[in-house]
Formats: structure tokens, C-alpha cells, sequence
């Protein structure tokens, strides 16, 4: 019974490894980290929002996965390397880490959009992101598995004309995704993106259910499974041969004349 248990556990995709994402609290986030845990990995789940970060560990732990939560502000000074040192002491290892936290608070046009609002989405979305994955490096350089997958948006890929900072600093994760997999390409640590289109979390307020749909040939949002499913892909060996890549999951949103 024990032997046929432990042969199920090994026989997951990702089982050992183990993972930090941020922003795990909620939407997309737990989704990541329900996929993952699912195919075996070990977790770091950090999130802003103390109390939902704890339901969530909670219940992924309930259902037989090892998890260690960090609850707290990833832009501050010192996170970065506080999350890589959690990783390391509880379970002596990073292989994947997932940039998953961000905000989007605003869909300001030009004229409404100070300059100074920008500062606020480039600190969490690029420069928290740029930050961890230089305190992560020394541990997944020792990964024989190394990863890092960020969740950038469409929005990176395409602009809309309205949303300055959250547009632009998505744009800059893709760069900074694509400099990073030049950068650790020769430690065999591989780099990528996903670009979700509208998905449905608490980011996408009910009110503009409709206009996003509207945009999408497939006719309806995107799950945030249909998400983790990617990121899971993007931390397993199927994606052995991949790096410096943009994968877009948005309904065919960008599929000229759909
Ligand atoms: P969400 O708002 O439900 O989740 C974001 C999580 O990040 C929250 O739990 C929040 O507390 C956390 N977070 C924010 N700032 C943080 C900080 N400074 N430190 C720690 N945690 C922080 O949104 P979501 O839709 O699940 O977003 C996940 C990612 O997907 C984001 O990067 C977002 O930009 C991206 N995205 C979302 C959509 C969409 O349609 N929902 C589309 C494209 C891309």
C-alpha cells in the first residue's frame, strides 16, 4: 500500500520540486499554486493580504501538500531575500519561482494619467520581480531544474490606450523576462511568460465582464486554471527546450479578424 503510494507521488511531474510564487493569496496566485502542488511540488506562497495568504495555505495543506506562507509586502526592502532564505529553510531547495503578483488599479487615459502614477506599478510589477529573481538566482543556479515564469498581460503585448502604468510596466516584465533568459540561459536556468488575456479574478471588475468578453472570439474570460495549466507546463519538463518565450492565453484576442 505504502510502496503503491510512493510510486503515485514520484510519478507526478514536478514532485520535489519546489516553488515560490507571489500574489498567491487569491486569483490566478492560487490557482498556480493548486496546479503545482497537484503535480507534487513543495510551495512558497507569499501574498500582501495576510488573512486570505492563510486560508489558502490552509487548504492546500488539507489536501496533503507542504506549504510555507509569507505574508507581507514583496516590494519592501529585504523581501526578496527573506523569501528565497523561506524556500531554502524549509525545504533546501528552489527550482521554480513565479512572478505572479501585481496590481491594476486604474483605467486612466493620457490626459488623466499623472507621471507619477506610474512609479507605484513599476515598483510591484518590475522592480519587486527584478529584485526576487536576483535573490532567487543563487539557489535555482543550484537547481539542476532552475525556472521562473512571469505573469505579464496581454495588455504588455498590445496597449489599449488607457492604463499608462499598468501597460507599460507589463511591457517592461516581458523585456525583463527576456533579459533575464539571455542573462541565465548558460546556468541552464529557463525564463518565459505567459499573457493572459481578461481572466477572471477579483482584478477584473463584474462591471466590465461585458466590454472584456466583447474582446474575446473564444466568447467568454479565461479561468485562472486555464492559466496554471501553463505555468505548471512552463515548470515541468515538457518545457525542457523553451526560454526567453511569451506564451499568450487570452481566447484568440490576438488573432487578426476573429
Ligand atoms: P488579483 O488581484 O486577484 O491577485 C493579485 C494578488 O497579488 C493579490 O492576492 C494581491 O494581494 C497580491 N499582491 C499585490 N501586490 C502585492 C505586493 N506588493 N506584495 C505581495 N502581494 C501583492 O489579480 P489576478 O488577476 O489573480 O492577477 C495575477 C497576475 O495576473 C497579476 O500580475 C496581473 O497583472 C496578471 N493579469 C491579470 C489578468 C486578469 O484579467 N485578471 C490579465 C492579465 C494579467
Amino acid at each position: 500500500m505504502n510502496q503503491a503510494v510512493n510510486s503515485a507521488a514520484a510519478a507526478k511531474p514536478l514532485s520535489g520540486r519546489v516553488a515560490l510564487i507571489t500574489g498567491a493569496a487569491r486569483g490566478m496566485g492560487a490557482a498556480h499554486a493548486r496546479a503545482l502542488a497537484a503535480q507534487g511540488a513543495r510551495l512558497v506562497l507569499a501574498d500582501l493580504d495576510a488573512d486570505e495568504l492563510s486560508r489558502t495555505a490552509d487548504e492546500l495543506r488539507a489536501a496533503g501538500a507542504d506549504v510555507a506562507s509569507v505574508a507581507g509586502d514583496i516590494t519592501e526592502a529585504g523581501a526578496p531575500e527573506h523569501l528565497a532564505s523561506v524556500a531554502l529553510e524549509n525545504f533546501g531547495a528552489l527550482d521554480v519561482l513565479v512572478h505572479n503578483a501585481g496590481i491594476m488599479h486604474d483605467f486612466r487615459t493620457l490626459e488623466e494619467t499623472e507621471p507619477a502614477s506610474l512609479e507605484a506599478y513599476f515598483k510591484v510589477n518590475v522592480q519587486a520581480p527584478y529584485a526576487l529573481s536576483r535573490a532567487a538566482v543563487p539557489a535555482l543556479r543550484a537547481s539542476s531544474v532552475g525556472r521562473i515564469v512571469f505573469i505579464s498581460s496581454q495588455w504588455g503585448q498590445v496597449p489599449d490606450g488607457h492604463s499608462f502604468g499598468y501597460m507599460t510596466s507589463k511591457a517592461a516584465q516581458l523585456a525583463l523576462m527576456k533579459a533575464l533568459s539571455k542573462a541565465l540561459v548558460a546556468d541552464g536556468i529557463l525564463v518565459n511568460a505567459i499573457a493572459p488575456g481578461a481572466i477572471r479574478t477579483r482584478m477584473v471588475p463584474e462591471e466590465a465582464y461585458e466590454m472584456e468578453v466583447a474582446a474575446v472570439p473564444l466568447g467568454r474570460l479565461g479561468e485562472p486554471e486555464e492559466i496554471a495549466s501553463v505555468v505548471a507546463f512552463l515548470a515541468s519538463d515538457a518545457a525542457s527546450f523553451m526560454t526567453g518565450e511569451t506564451l499568450s492565453v487570452n481566447g484568440g484576442a490576438l488573432v487578426v479578424g476573429a
